[in-house]
């Protein structure tokens, strides 16, 4: 069994950054990627708001390049997936992967979160034919399409707004007649010539014989349900947290977030938290990244205390 100073579980921004401090404080950290490397950051087209990138940045090349920094510094990285992890008994902690079993005097839970599913007929059987929840992944298919986009946040908009570089056509259904988006996405969607709206309205059924061909649509309103042609169905309706590992170990809110104290601790002595698998409120590049240094810098004072 491999013995570690400090796991990294998860691959994206925060993890990334708490093993970059973790590794310039000589830890050595071990970084263990999850099933997607760079997390949701990497089938990100474009970051505008991360500070120090004034035209903006490629979410793939942005990690690629938190990869490097940590890297640089020491940090290894396998790409691997944990299956099982012991945390109650205390340190040293056993990690399970496919390929390995680990023990770790300290963890940085850096899981991030996952997209929510709608729940309906045809979602799950037509995902990867006509349903998707990453227009940059997928986008590209839909050219001179129709596609129609679920959702009424930042995420939905500027989504939507990126299918509208391929789709002849983005109709955005929201269950509600107000968008959640901020002004900017808000205002920039609204005025996008291929983007429309169905307003208080919830899509009841993916239809499609092995590719999406239409959605049933019901209006929560008036109850009046339709049925619309379309080529594809993008749900962005919000993410759940990535804890499932750690259910009945780790203290938790009622959305399943891991719950961290001011030192970036779980309710657990020497297993820390950062990014989104801790963090149900900013949910951005920049504070995962704040929340990794912390995290970061946090491991190594707690490791200090144990010696
Ligand atoms: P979100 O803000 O939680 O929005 C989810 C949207 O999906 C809401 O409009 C919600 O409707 C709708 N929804 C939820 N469950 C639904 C269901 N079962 N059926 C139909 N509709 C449903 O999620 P997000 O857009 O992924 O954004 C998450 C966070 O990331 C936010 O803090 C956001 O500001 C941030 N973000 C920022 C940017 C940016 O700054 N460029 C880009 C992307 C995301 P209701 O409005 O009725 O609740």
């Amino acid at each position: 069994m491999e013995k570690e100073k400090v796991i990294v579980i998860g691959s994206g921004p925060a993890g990334f950054t708490a093993a970059m401090y973790a590794a310039r404080a000589r830890l050595e950290p071990l970084i263990i990627s999850g099933n997607q490397l760079g997390g949701q950051i990497s089938i990100t087209y474009e970051v505008e708001n991360y500070p120090g990138f004034p035209e903006g940045v490629a979410g793939p090349e942005l990690v690629d390049l938190m990869q490097k920094q940590a890297e640089r510094f020491g940090a290894r990285l396998v790409v691997d997936e944990v299956t099982e992890a012991t945390l109650t008994e205390g340190a040293p902690f056993r990690v399970k992967t496919f390929g390995q079993e680990y023990q770790a005097e300290s963890l940085v839970i850096a899981t991030g979160a996952s997209p929510h599913r709608l729940g309906i007929p045809g979602e799950e059987a037509l995902i990867g034919r006509g349903v998707s929840f990453c227009a940059t992944c997928d986008g590209f298919f839909f050219r001179e399409k129709d596609v129609i986009v679920v959702g009424g946040g930042d995420s939905a908009m500027e989504e939507g707004l990126f299918l509208t570089r391929f789709a002849n056509r983005v109709r955005v259904i929201h269950r509600r007649d107000d968008l959640r988006a901020g002004e900017t996405l808000k205002r920039r969607a609204m005025e996008n010539d291929k983007m429309s709206f169905i307003w208080d309205t919830v899509l009841e059924e993916i239809i499609g014989n092995g590719k999406v061909e239409a959605v049933r649509t019901r209006n929560v309103k008036s109850s009046a349900t339709e049925e619309l042609k379309t080529d594809g169905v993008f749900i962005f309706i919000g993410h759940f947290p990535n804890t499932d590992l750690f259910t009945g170990q780790l203290e938790m809110d009622p959305m399943g977030y891991l719950v961290t104290d001011e030192r970036a601790m779980t309710s657990v002595p020497g297993v820390f938290a950062a990014g989104e698998v801790q963090d149900p409120v900013y949910r951005q590049v920049a504070t995962s990244v704040g929340q990794g240094a912390a995290a970061g810098m946090m491991v190594e004072r707690w490791l200090v205390e144990q010696e």
